[in-house]
C-alpha cells in the first residue's frame, strides 16, 4: 500500500545535523525517514531539490486572535502569515481580552479550530491576584502557560508572581513574565518631557535596567518557590546575564527572543518611525550582539515572534507624539527568515541551534514533545522546506498579516520558506496558502498535571 506523501531529495535537519534523504507521511504522521532509495511508494511525491527540510516552527508567543481586536489580526490572517513563515504551531497570547475562564477557553478553541490553518494552543492571562486560583483548572483543560506583567498596562506585584510560581511548582506548566520594572519606567519617562516627537524617546524611557531588575526579581522568586519561570522577550545583555546566573544556580528559568530585537537597533527608531515602537523597546547595538550570542550558546531557549501588529492608523497616531502609537509589530512571517538571513547566512547561528530554538525546545517548554518539534517516525508531519540561499526583498504585498504593513519593508534578506506542511497537509506553497481556514487543531499542553520537561 502506498503511503500518502513522500518528500525526497531533501537535506533533513535532524538532531545529528543535516542528512541527505527524505520522509514519508501517512495519516498525518511521519511514517518513514530514510535515504531516497529506502523511502516507501506514495500517492504524492515531492522532489525537494536538495533544499533543507526542517520541523515546522513552534511560535511560542504571538497575539493572533483577540475577540475585541479583530481589526488587528485574527486566527485566519495570522495563521496564514505563520504558514508563510514556516510556522506550523502557534501559542496565542492574550492581548487585551482576559483568558481566565473555562468558557473563554472553550470559545477560543472553537474560534481557532474554525479559522486557523495551523495548529495552536494558547496562554491564560493576564494573571492577577483575583485569578491565580484558576491555575489547576486551566492545566486540566490543557492551558499550562500563564502570562503576567511586572509593568503597566497589566502590572501585577511580586506577591502574585510568588503565588503563581508556587501553583505551577505544584501542578506543572509555567508562568511567562513580561519583565520591565514599572518604577524605572515612571522615572525615566518623566525626564523626556518635550521630546516625545522623537520615536527614540520611547526606548529611552524604558532603559535596560528596567528589564534586568524585573528579571532578577522574578528569578529570585523562582529560586525560592520552584516552578518553571519563563522570561518573555529578553532584550538586554544585563537581562541575559540574570537568566544565565539563574540557570547556573539550578533555577528552572527559560527565555525567548523576538526577530525585531535581532534585526533592528535603537538608533534606527527615528528613521523607522512609530512602526518600530514595541515593548520591550529596540536596544543599542551591543545588546543585539549579546542576543545573538546568547541564542547561539543556549541561554536563550527559543525564538518567538511576539507578533502584535495593528491597523496603520494606530501607528500613524504617534507621528507627532510617540506615546500615542500602538506598541507592537508584525513578526510571525519573519522569525525563520531572520534566523536564516541574519543567523545561518551570517555565521551567527548553527543549524543545530536553529533546530533547537525553533522547534525542539519550544515543544518541550509547552509540553508538546515529541508529538511536535522533531522529525521522527510517529511524530506529526509538521515541516517546512526552506531555500537557504534564495534572496528576497521584503515588501508589505508579500505579507499575509491583516495590517498591510511590515516593519521589515525594503530589507534584503537571504533564506526563504518555500513549502509548509501541517500534519502532512501542505498549507503554504511559495506565495500562497493552500488550505481553507479550519485545518488547525487545538493542542493541549503537557500531560495532565505532570511538570513539563524543560
Ligand atoms: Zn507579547
Amino acid at each position: 500500500m502506498p503511503v500518502d506523501l513522500v518528500v525526497k531529495n531533501a537535506r533533513l535537519l535532524l538532531k545529528s545535523g543535516l542528512v541527505r534523504g527524505g520522509l514519508g507521511v501517512n495519516g498525518g504522521k511521519i511514517c518513514a525517514i530514510a535515504t531516497d532509495e529506502h523511502l516507501p511508494d506514495a500517492d504524492t511525491v515531492i522532489d525537494a531539490e536538495r533544499k533543507v527540510l526542517m520541523p515546522g516552527l513552534i511560535d511560542g508567543h504571538a497575539h493572533l486572535h483577540d475577540p475585541k481586536m479583530l481589526d488587528h489580526e485574527d486566527f485566519t490572517t495570522g495563521s496564514r502569515a505563520a504558514a508563510a513563515g514556516g510556522v506550523t504551531t502557534v501559542i496565542d497570547m492574550p492581548l487585551t481580552s482576559q483568558v481566565d475562564l473555562v468558557k473563554t477557553v472553550e470559545e477560543k478553541i472553537i474560534q481557532g479550530e474554525s479559522m486557523s490553518i495551523i495548529d495552536f494552543s494558547f496562554y491564560a492571562g493576564m494573571m492577577n491576584s483575583e485569578n491565580v486560583p484558576i491555575v489547576p483548572l486551566m492545566i486540566e483543560k490543557g492551558i499550562a502557560g500563564f502570562k503576567a506583567f511586572t509593568c503597566e498596562p497589566y502590572e501585577t506585584n511580586a506577591g502574585v508572581i510568588v503565588r503563581l510560581l508556587s501553583e505551577v511548582s505544584e501542578h506543572g506548566g509555567h508562568i511567562t513574565v513580561h519583565s520591565e520594572d514599572q518604577g524605572i519606567l515612571d522615572e525615566f519617562g518623566r525626564d523626556l518631557e518635550g521630546e516625545w516627537d522623537a520615536p527614540v524617546s520611547h526606548a529611552l524611557s524604558r532603559p535596560n535596567i528596567a528589564e534586568s531588575l524585573a528579571v532578577r526579581q522574578a528569578v529570585g522568586i523562582a529560586q525560592q518557590t520552584g516552578g518553571h519561570l519563563h522570561i518573555a522577550h529578553i532584550t538586554t545583555r544585563e537581562g541575559i546575564s540574570e537568566v544565565e546566573r539563574g540557570k547556573l544556580r539550578g533555577v528552572t528559568v527559560t527565555t525567548e527572543v523576538c526577530p525585531h530585537h535581532l534585526v533592528f537597533q535603537r538608533d534606527e527608531m527615528n528613521i523607522l518611525g512609530p512602526k518600530s515602537k514595541m515593548n520591550p523597546p529596540l536596544r543599542p547595538k551591543v545588546d543585539r550582539a549579546a542576543l545573538w550570542s546568547a541564542l547561539l550558546r543556549g541561554t536563550i531557549d527559543m525564538a518567538v515572534s511576539d507578533h502584535a501588529p495593528c491597523p496603520i492608523e494606530k501607528k500613524d497616531a504617534g507621528n507627532d507624539d510617540i506615546r500615542e502609537a500602538w506598541a507592537g509589530a508584525d513578526g510571525i512571517q519573519m522569525i525563520l527568515r531572520v534566523l536564516l538571513s541574519e543567523g545561518i547566512n551570517k555565521g551567527r547561528l548553527s543549524f543545530s541551534r536553529l533546530l533547537d530554538v525553533t522547534s525542539r525546545r519550544p515543544a518541550k517548554i509547552f509540553g508538546l514533545y515529541p508529538k511536535k518539534g522533531i522529525l521522527q517516525v510517529g511524530s506529526d508531519a509538521d515541516f517546512v522546506i526552506v531555500d537557504v540561499t534564495k534572496e528576497e526583498k521584503i515588501a508589505s504585498d508579500m505579507m499575509f498579516s491583516k495590517c498591510g504593513w511590515t516593519l521589515y519593508e525594503g530589507k534584503k534578506m537571504k533564506g526563504v520558506p518555500i513549502m509548509t506542511f501541517v500534519r502532512g497537509t501542505q498549507v503554504f506553497h511559495e506565495d500562497r496558502t493552500t488550505v481553507k481556514p479550519g485545518h488547525g487543531r487545538f493542542l493541549a499542553m503537557g500531560e495532565g498535571n505532570k511538570p513539563l520537561e524543560v
